[in-house]
């Protein structure tokens, strides 16, 4: 039999005996070194101690699981210099001193533990009949070299979460060529320090907006160009629209309020019944409440508002107050309540024929009531009963959070999707001369950026601090105290979109490990499988 078919042509092995069962096939060999060196000295030696059998595994054939029965020998350093008396044999290929597999096995298991991580590389490696655990399966990718890369001169940084909120790193790719180069342990400035001024051939560098990486990479040489990241930068500037939005909430609120009410009423179901006229309510006593049903019928005869005041001797305030309301309040402050500010919908509720105090108590709470149910039941109460069928439901007030509105409204008018909320949009900008101006200014820096008008830059910071909102007034003096970096973003190509491509992949290795993974084998399994 042809033994080099079976055993790495390096070694100098002579096959004496071939075993086989259903699952194994053990090789018998025995070593043909006359000598061997010792690992102190280098002393070449023939001088035998012992013998004994090594166990080695090997890549399986015809899908059973192969060890040898290597045959080696102990042997005497015969250099009298030498502290070292005896030693174990040595090959120079394939099999280390205490090596348990050869070369060319562990580099395949080392490779499918790269790609697939130590949990499924162990499951593969069982179906292909190599018997081997996860965790030295793991251990072997921590012993791989790291391949010499091709030193960079354009590179992205950024952070990633080792363990969230509470350990970080830094992540480094090249991005001429899109390869992760390096893993950083943390995300100190002084280790991006050092880490550029190790192979000092980095010329550009794409970054967030820290200060901690643009001290870092200063401090490694101030002749590097830095590009701060301009998704970075526009997410800080719709982070700043967000805010200002935030002290808007009651304008938001209001057309909420108010788109839904129209659409309520606009509605086909609504029944349309006669205005309600109050009816007199026997409970409510008073000369006041005698005075508003006065008023209530010489309105609907017609008479004038002069008239009446004449002819009631009562106040012009009075009357116009009582002019426009169909209900009488007997109890309430109204300055205390809003509930006033609801009356128009509660009619046009009542008149659709939903007449349950309870649920017209949510509804108008839903819109900003800010009282007790006993107010509306005041006001309802003198509303005529009439059966209805059917209540058509009240429309659910869509609001919609400055956060969500700040990306709607940081987004050019032709832009604008369909399935976005339009007319609330367009009537908050009509409604809202405030918002309008913020979001000038924000169209106006995403369209400098896209444009890539660098030089306009400075006096769009001018403008913004000068006079607008504190929030956007505070994202522009952010971008005057790293001018150099935004600068390089509106006029350079490079962007850090690589590499947030890279931190995914990374997240999605740390997933498969279950939360088992080391620096170091993080580092090496995106650092080798990103080059090859
Ligand atoms: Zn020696």
């Amino acid at each position: 039999m042809n033994q080099t078919l079976f055993i790495p042509n390096e070694l100098s092995f002579t096959l004496f005996n071939l075993d086989h069962n259903s699952t194994h096939v053990t090789f018998n060999v025995i070593s043909n070194q006359i000598s061997s060196f010792c690992p102190l000295c280098h002393f070449s030696t023939t001088k035998i101690h012992s013998r004994y059998i090594r166990t080695i595994g090997d890549l399986p054939v015809s899908g059973k699981i192969v060890q040898l029965k290597l045959h080696v020998r102990k042997f005497f350093c015969e250099n009298t210099n030498c502290t070292r008396k005896i030693f174990t044999e040595r090959f120079k290929h394939q099999l280390n001193s205490y090596g348990r597999r050869f070369e060319r096995l562990n580099e395949q298991l080392s490779s499918m533990g790269l790609e697939l991580g130590g949990n499924v590389a162990h499951r593969i490696s069982k179906l292909s009949s190599v018997k081997i655990s996860a965790s030295t399966i793991l251990r072997l990718i921590v012993k791989c070299p790291i391949p010499d890369i091709k030193l960079p001169k354009i590179i992205g940084v950024d952070d990633w979460a080792f363990k969230k909120r509470l350990k970080y790193g830094t992540i480094i790719v090249d991005l001429e060529t899109n390869e992760v180069i390096d893993l950083l342990p943390d995300r100190e400035a002084t280790t991006l320090t050092n880490w550029l001024r190790e192979p000092s051939s980095v010329e550009t560098v794409s970054r967030d907006r820290s200060s901690t990486y643009a001290s870092g990479i200063t401090q490694a040489s101030d002749k590097i160009i830095q590009i701060a990241d301009r998704w970075h930068i526009l997410k800080n500037l719709t982070e700043g629209f967000e805010r200002f939005l935030n002290t808007q909430r009651g304008s938001l609120r209001d057309i909420s309020v108010e788109l839904s009410q129209k659409q309520q009423f606009a509605s086909e179901n609504m029944v349309q019944v006669p205005l309600i006229i109050a009816k007199k309510d026997t409970s409510i006593k008073g000369r006041y409440y005698d005075n508003f049903l006065k008023v209530k019928e010489l309105q609907s005869d017609g008479v004038s508002k002069r008239k009446i005041a004449k002819l009631l001797k009562m106040s012009r305030n009075t009357i116009n107050r009582y002019w426009n309301r169909t209900s009488f309040l007997p109890k309430v402050n109204h300055k205390k309540s809003n509930i006033l500010d609801f009356e128009d919908y509660l009619i046009k509720r009542w008149q659709q024929g939903e007449q349950n105090v309870k649920n017209l108590f949510e509804e108008i709470k839903e819109q900003g009531f800010k009282n007790d149910i006993k107010i509306v039941y005041e006001l309802v109460r003198q509303y005529p009963k009439i059966n209805f069928e059917p209540v058509p439901d009240a429309v659910k007030i869509k609001y919609y959070s400055s956060q969500q509105l700040s990306i709607w409204l940081s987004t050019f008018r032709k832009d604008w999707s369909e399935e976005w909320p339009q007319t609330y949009l367009e009537k908050l900008l009509e409604d809202n001369p405030i918002i309008n101006k913020v979001r000038k200014v924000v169209l106006d820096f995403r369209r400098l950026m896209k444009e890539k008008e660098g030089d306009k830059l400075a006096a769009w910071c001018d403008e913004v601090i000068n006079d607008n909102d504190e929030n956007i007034k505070g994202f522009a003096k952010g971008i005057l105290n790293d001018f150099q970096a935004v600068y390089q973003s509106f006029i350079s190509s490079w962007s850090n979109g690589p590499v947030e491509g890279q931190v995914n992949r990374l997240k999605n290795i740390k997933r498969q490990m279950y939360g088992r993974a080391g620096f170091e084998l993080l580092r090496k399994r995106m650092v080798i499988t990103s080059q090859s």
